[in-house]
């Protein structure tokens, strides 16, 4: 992607952050108790949350071995559980059906975070290096957030065609996460390692970061830093356009 194309990109990403955090606060601190959002995030796939909760944690170990493994930085990890902390308590997260927890990842070269469906969301030591400001760190999980509370990765996953004539729906329904033999399917397998590979197109990728924003200026985090952040994870990576986001 030419710079001129990037920056221009790039600018007017950051003007759709900031415009979405100026609402953001506007909206919560303007009619308390408002929340237009978790009824429209609902989005029917015939999947429970609870299978969510159980295939999202199911698909964790493979994620963080893909990165090196959980970080053994205490300071990366408390930092990262309080900003998490703050994101689902004080929030319209809390009312949502999943159990959020955030790890941090010990790959300090890739610049990146994701999401699992049911709460399970990761953040790189690499990226955490590069978000001093504490507001910046709530952008970013908070617009991993904000993919699992919009079930986009539930929603991908559903469509899947995991062999003719059967789709991640119909394994999802099936899926028995109490059931030993049911979690070891191979249909679930290749389901997870479906999941740790997806990528969000930018469609979701806007939805996750006003949803981001909103969050991060719900917890009282500066809304501009979100901004500041999705900035870095744009052009960190080379990535470009994020049509290929996480
Ligand atoms: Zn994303």
């Amino acid at each position: 992607m030419d710079p001129h194309d990037r920056r221009s990109r790039a600018a007017s990403r950051l003007l759709t952050v900031l415009i979405m955090a100026l609402v953001a606060v506007a909206g919560y601190y303007g009619i308390r108790g408002y929340n237009p959002a978790l009824p429209a995030l609902v989005r029917p796939v015939r999947i429970t949350p609870q299978q969510e909760i159980a295939i999202g944690l199911q698909a964790a170990p493979a994620m963080a071995q893909r990165y090196g493994g959980l970080s053994a930085d205490p300071e990366a990890r408390q930092r990262v559980d309080r900003v998490c902390h703050d994101l689902v308590e004080k929030t319209e997260a809390r009312r949502s059906p999943y159990d959020f927890d955030c790890h941090v990842l010990a790959d300090t070269r890739t610049v990146d975070a994701f999401a699992l469906p049911g709460g399970q969301v990761f953040v790189t030591a690499g990226l955490v290096a590069r978000l001093p400001s504490d507001a910046g760190l709530a952008g970013v999980l908070g617009h991993e957030i904000g993919h699992v509370l919009a079930r986009h990765g539930t929603q991908r996953i559903a469509e899947t065609r995991i062999a003719p004539g059967l789709t991640g729906a119909a394994v999802l329904a099936a899926y028995d996460p109490a059931d030993a033999a049911s979690r070891r399917k191979a249909a679930i397998a290749t389901l997870i390692g479906r999941l740790i590979d997806l990528r969000f197109s930018p469609r979701e990728e806007a939805e996750a970061d006003r949803l981001g924003a909103r969050l991060a200026a719900q917890a009282g985090y500066d809304p501009l830093g979100a901004a500041q952040a999705m900035r870095l994870l744009e052009g960190a990576d080379g990535r470009g356009a994020r049509g290929g986001g996480t």
